[in-house]
């Protein structure tokens, strides 16, 4: 059985099973297809409640494209132990295999035009604003430098990590990276200069669903931020129940906030807008809104600053090639193997620990907001 898809063909068989297994457990199915590129569309899987509708639940993965891959295994999951035991007269589901699917064909975070879906969710046009994260720009000549990657970078990498340390430190390192930015289209964590076509397509789906239901449950799939083996559920600052609060009713220990001080802040972020519309439309509702966040190299300090080396040139990697690529083939062959690395691990006891706590996860959200009953016994089969 094909649980976690390693390719793009594997991904769209997955898809298309996790389609099949909707349409044999609900009574109707619907696909909305919104074309984002001239080959790539964001496809809404939709089961509507067939009696009277009261709570969307939402699950969607690949917003940061590469992360999607484990993102189906936990779809995967969910469709098998988890739909059968909804109430399809009063829960619609609506799962969104690929948010973006370019960078999931691509092996990319970003979509075509090299933009971190996860910080263009934004209204205003204002708000992509070049001025917004003066760190990222002092920090510039080292985040994103503007030449090839040489065959020493990979090496010379923690020497001028630590001289930027010594002046910055790496929580200040590590906001003004993780922030996102407007100013650079060729830099890390670009937040675009405007609202891109799979953001707006998920605005739209979205405000679909919110018509039509009083209640939003919503779960983003995300990979390589936090403890490795472990998954961090991640409400949005908006969110004001405290996090013991949120710890007891959805029975998980690992709970942050965006902007918790534990976990980065960001701005444009989708877990955040989707929030807001929710209360936007439903006034005095309380939605829940959640991205699950899978650990892979780990929140220690050199773990963190491996993942930025990963980020840092990869980035570099996709905007100016390498230098003497004929000479040095590997140079390019590492930067993406350890970009791989980050977001979808090769170790496979990896993916035992991550299906472990998706079902932990899972049953704690649904379970918490009276989705599904009995807490003790899974239905479905499994191995
Ligand atoms: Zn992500």
């Amino acid at each position: 059985m094909m649980r976690f898809p390693k390719t793009f063909a594997e991904a769209q068989a997955q898809i298309s099973s996790i389609q099949n297994r909707l349409s044999e457990l609900r009574t109707h199915v619907d696909v909305w297809r919104y074309p984002v590129t001239s080959q790539h569309a964001q496809e809404w899987l939709y089961a509507p409640a067939t009696h009277t509708p009261r709570t969307a639940l939402l699950l969607t993965a690949g917003v940061h494209g590469i992360e999607g891959y484990v993102g189906l295994g936990v779809l995967d999951v969910f469709v098998r132990e988890f739909l059968p035991r909804l109430d399809e007269r009063t829960v619609g589901v609506a799962i969104v295999p690929m948010v973006n699917p370019w960078g999931m064909e691509h092996m990319q975070r970003t979509n075509a035009q090299h933009v971190d879906l996860n910080r263009n969710f934004l209204t205003d046009p204002a708000a992509f604003d070049p001025e917004f994260n003066p760190d990222y720009q002092r920090l510039r000549p080292f985040l994103a430098p503007d030449r090839p990657v040489s065959p020493t970078d990979m090496s010379l990498f923690w020497a001028r990590v630590l001289r930027v340390l010594l002046g910055t430190g790496l929580k200040s390192l590590r906001n003004a990276t993780m922030l996102g930015q407007y100013s650079d289209p060729k830099g890390l964590l670009y937040g675009g200069d405007k609202v891109q076509p799979e953001t707006r397509a998920f605005m739209e789906g979205l405000d679909t669903l919110l018509s039509n239901y009083e209640h939003l449950v919503h779960i983003d799939i995300h990979t390589g931020y936090g403890p490795r083996h472990e998954m961090l559920i991640i409400f949005p600052h908006e969110d004001r129940r405290s996090l013991e609060t949120l710890r007891t009713r959805y029975a998980y220990p690992r709970v942050v906030k965006t902007s918790g001080g534990e976990f980065y802040q960001t701005q444009g972020s989708l877990g955040s807008y989707v929030y807001r519309r929710a209360q936007e439309q439903h006034p005095g509702k309380e939605p829940c809104v959640t991205s699950l966040e899978f650990g892979t190299f780990g929140n220690s300090t050199p773990a963190s600053l491996r993942s930025l080396r990963a980020l840092v040139l990869h980035n570099q990697l996709q905007h100016h090639g390498v230098q003497y690529p004929v000479q040095y083939p590997h140079v390019r062959e590492r930067i993406l193997r350890e970009f791989r690395e980050l977001f979808m691990p090769s170790e496979p006891a990896w993916y035992e620990h991550a299906l472990e706590r998706a079902r932990q996860g899972l049953q704690g959200l649904l379970t918490g907001e009276q989705l599904i009953a009995i807490p003790e016994h899974r239905s479905g089969h499994h191995a």
